[in-house]
C-alpha cells in the first residue's frame, strides 16, 4: 500500500506539534495541513522581517507580525475550505522554547513531533522532552551555505537521538551533522527538506514503512539524496544511553 492511499480518517485523528515556524516549518505546516493532520501545535518566538522575504511561505504584508499569527490564520483559512468534517484544529504559541511552560504538555499530547529550529540548543531542548515522553521527533536543518541538508527521524531509546549526533565529533566534523546555523536561506533546498520532514512524518502518523534515522540532501553538485537506514545510538548519551 502507497502513502497516496492515506485514510483521511487517521489522519485526522493525529495531532503534530512543530517547533520553529521559518523557512522549512512554514512549509512543514502547511503541507500538514493540506494533507488534513486533525490538530497543528505551532511554536515560534519571531515575528516576520524583511530577511525573511527569501523564504518560502511569507508576503510582504506579514512583515511585523508574529510567525506563528501569520501561518496560523493562513492555515484555519485552508481549513475552513476543507469544511467540517475535515477540519484541521490551529494551536499556536509565541514563546522561547525554553520559557515555554506547556512544552510538555503540548509534546505528550502529540503524535509526532516536528523540529525546524535553526538554534542547537532549543533543538536539544525538545530532544530531551521528546525523549523523556517516548515521542517520534523528527528534525531538520540546513549548513551554512544553503545547499546541503538533513532530516533526522529520532526513536526514543531505539535511534540516536539529536544528543547522540552532536556529542559525536567525528560525525560533526565529517559533515554528517551540522553543528552551525544556515546563514544563506536557500528556499530549493528548504522546500526539499520540508518535504522528506513530511514524508517522513506521514509515514509515522500512518505506521507505514520507509521510516529512517538519517536522510542528507546535497545541491552543492550533482543533487544528492543519502539514506541511512541503520545508525546506532551511542552508549554515553546523556539523553538516551544505556
Ligand atoms: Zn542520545
Amino acid at each position: 500500500m502507497y502513502l497516496s492511499d492515506i485514510n483521511p480518517d487517521i489522519l485526522k485523528s493525529k495531532a503534530v506539534t512543530i517547533f520553529g515556524i521559518g523557512g522549512i516549518g512554514t512549509l512543514v505546516a502547511e503541507m500538514l495541513a493540506r494533507v488534513g493532520v486533525g490538530k497543528l501545535i505551532l511554536v515560534d518566538k519571531d515575528v516576520v522581517e524583511e530577511e525573511n522575504m527569501n523564504r518560502l511561505g511569507f508576503y510582504p504584508e506579514d512583515l511585523g507580525s508574529p510567525k506563528v499569527d501569520v501561518i496560523g490564520n493562513r492555515l484555519r483559512r485552508i481549513s475552513e475550505l476543507r469544511g467540517p468534517k475535515y477540519a484541521v484544529t490551529i494551536e499556536t504559541y509565541l514563546t522561547n522554547i525554553f520559557d515555554f511552560e506547556d512544552i510538555e504538555r503540548v509534546i505528550s499530547e502529540s503524535d509526532c513531533v516536528v523540529s525546524a529550529l535553526d538554534c542547537v540548543d532549543a533543538r536539544l531542548e525538545v530532544n530531551l522532552y521528546a525523549v523523556k515522553h517516548r515521542k517520534i521527533l523528527i528534525d531538520s536543518g540546513a549548513s551554512t551555505n544553503g545547499l546541503r541538508g538533513r532530516v533526522t527521524v529520532v526513536k526514543p531509546f531505539e535511534w540516536p537521538c539529536l544528543n547522540c549526533y552532536y556529542s559525536n565529533d567525528s560525525m560533526v566534523e565529517e559533515g554528517l551533522f551540522d553543528d552551525v546555523t544556515c546563514n544563506v536561506s536557500l528556499p530549493t533546498t528548504m522546500a526539499l527538506i520540508a518535504s522528506l520532514q513530511v514524508d517522513q512524518c506521514l509515514k509515522v502518523l500512518l505506521n507505514r514503512q520507509g521510516v529512517v534515522p538519517l536522510i542528507l540532501v546535497n545541491l552543492e553538485e550533482e543533487p544528492q539524496i543519502i539514506v541511512y537506514d541503520k545508525l546506532n545510538r551511542r552508549k554515553d548519551c546523556s539523553f538516551c544511553g544505556y
